[in-house]
């Protein structure tokens, strides 16, 4: 049985589903907004150098799956493989070792003691003191006082643009490195450690930037690809779906959960209430063609501190192929966060010139030795996990998880902080449910829920 499935959103997580459904033999089509597919992993190629228009991605995976399939797509042009080596400039003479508390030695001494004696206090209250709540308050719980005055607290209000103390602590498993007290006391005494060591190597593709992944897995599917096509109505009909007037069995969404309530006709008021107060930041892409000795030997930088300018984190893209520029030249690729509901970072040609200028008081380069520059704005690029986030998603999921039909999923499609890896496995997990009843031409497609999965770490 061949099933009329509509995938809303062309982002990796829309397009492996359309990869394996279509290989199914079912008819897939893929409705995307934008004039190209890859969602926040879209590459441009800006005068022969690549851009990864949101922000530094790396492919690092601990699911054997997804990692098998990255390297069966890439068996004509082999991944580049590449060892991190990262850093925090915590000013300009200090390139400090990443994660920060496997680094402390290389801080200036008065610093490393603050943040030593912090981490030990820290380690002896957390005996008797519960775990606080909110992300503020378990910056100082977890790490002590001097790691968060000193790259903890400044690095999150500038990514986050919120009050930490709004903030939850839900999603800080597996992102928010965590060293065990005897590295952090041997990285004090001058022996740097390794931290978060699962994403030590990483993979990148050797040419097209990061988009090369997806663009690849779009290739069995490109005809089923509607680009510039929004989707402005979901709607049931029976056992069938409408969406913008066209008749499906199945939609598949990985439309942000914030925009559903104005697309999903005939939402539950309740859980509509509660996507729409879902929160989320963007981010402003930067890229600076530069002279290749303004290029570091590293994969990427965090610049934590306000005087350090707008940029949170730079990455130096041509370290990741030596075709994501011209040979002699090099690449920075610098983030800055926004509010979207505060006006956007500056994109136009004085704004690349006010950051460049930024990252030369920082010490990271020359601003008047750029040579190509371009930007780009992503609205919706990180979840804000404020604290009644997970009561807001949950009301959002237990309605739309009822839907026989309707499947959401990926990063704003379920507000998980999934990076594309997890995206994939998603889409695998979610293809292995569907595809027993899709087989039989329908039936019950839900079985078991997909928070109710194997899980991913
Ligand atoms: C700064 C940053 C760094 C990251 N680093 C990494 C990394 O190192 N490694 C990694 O693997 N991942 C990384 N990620 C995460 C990765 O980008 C995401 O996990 C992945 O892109 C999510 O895929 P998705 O398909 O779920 O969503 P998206 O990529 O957001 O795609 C959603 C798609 O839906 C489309 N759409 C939206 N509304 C509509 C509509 N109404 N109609 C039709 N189409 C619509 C959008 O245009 C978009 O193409 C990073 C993300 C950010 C922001």
């Amino acid at each position: 049985m061949s099933a009329r499935i509509a995938i809303a959103g062309g982002g990796p997580t829309g397009l492996m589903l359309a990869r394996l459904l279509h290989g199914d033999g079912h008819e897939v089509t893929v409705f995307e907004a934008d004039h190209e597919i890859g969602g926040l992993c879209r590459s441009r190629d800006v005068d022969g150098y690549a851009f990864d228009l949101a922000g530094g991605h790396i492919m690092y995976t601990r699911d054997p799956r997804v990692d098998a399939f990255w390297t069966s797509l890439f068996t004509d042009d082999p991944l580049t493989s590449i060892k991190r080596d990262t850093r925090i400039l915590h000013d300009p003479d200090h390139w400090v070792s990443y994660p920060f508390e496997n680094g402390l030695g290389e801080l200036p001494l008065d610093h490393n003691l603050e943040c030593t004696e912090g981490v030990i206090r820290a380690h002896l209250a957390r005996s008797t003191a519960p775990q606080p709540e909110d992300f503020r308050g378990w910056i100082d719980w977890k790490m002590g006082a001097g790691v968060a005055k000193h790259f903890m607290a400044p690095y999150n209000e500038k990514i986050w643009k919120a009050d930490l103390a709004e903030m939850g602590t839900t999603w800080i498993a597996d992102r928010v490195p965590d060293a065990p007290l005897e590295d952090v006391l041997r990285s004090s005494l001058g022996e740097t450690t390794e931290g978060y060591t699962h994403q030590i190597n990483f993979r990148y593709p050797t040419h097209g930037g990061f988009a090369d992944i997806h663009e690849r897995i779009a290739a069995p599917v490109r005809d089923r690809i509607r680009l510039n096509h929004r989707v402005e109505q979901i709607e049931q009909a029976g056992e069938e779906w409408i969406v913008d007037g066209e008749r499906f069995d199945l939609v598949i969404s990985t439309l942000a959960l914030h925009d559903l309530p104005k697309i999903l006709k005939g939402m539950d008021p309740t859980a509509a209430d509660a996507a729409r107060q879902l929160r989320f930041r963007g981010v402003a892409c930067y890229l600076l063609g530069v002279e290749e000795e303004w290029v570091k030997p590293y994969c990427w930088v965090y610049l934590p501190h306000a005087k350090q300018g707008p940029a949170n984190r730079i990455t130096y893209l041509s370290n990741y192929s030596p075709n994501n520029a011209p040979t002699g030249k090099g690449s920075i690729l610098a983030e800055v966060t926004y509010d979207p509901d505060l006006p956007v970072p500056d994109v136009t040609q004085q704004g690349r010139r006010e950051l460049a200028r930024a990252l030369q008081t920082a010490g990271v380069m020359d601003a008047d030795r750029v040579t190509v520059t371009d930007a780009h704005l992503n609205r919706v690029s990180y979840i804000l996990y404020d604290l009644d986030f997970e009561a807001k998603r949950n009301a959002t999921l237990a309605y739309l998880d009822g839907l026989e039909g309707f499947e959401a999923i990926g990063r704003f499609g379920r507000y998980e902080y999934h990076n594309s890896d997890q995206c994939l496995a998603r889409a695998f997990e979610l293809h292995e449910r569907l595809a027993p009843s899709l087989a039989r031409g329908g039936g019950d497609r839900r079985g078991a829920t997909l928070d109710g999965g194997s899980p991913l770490a």
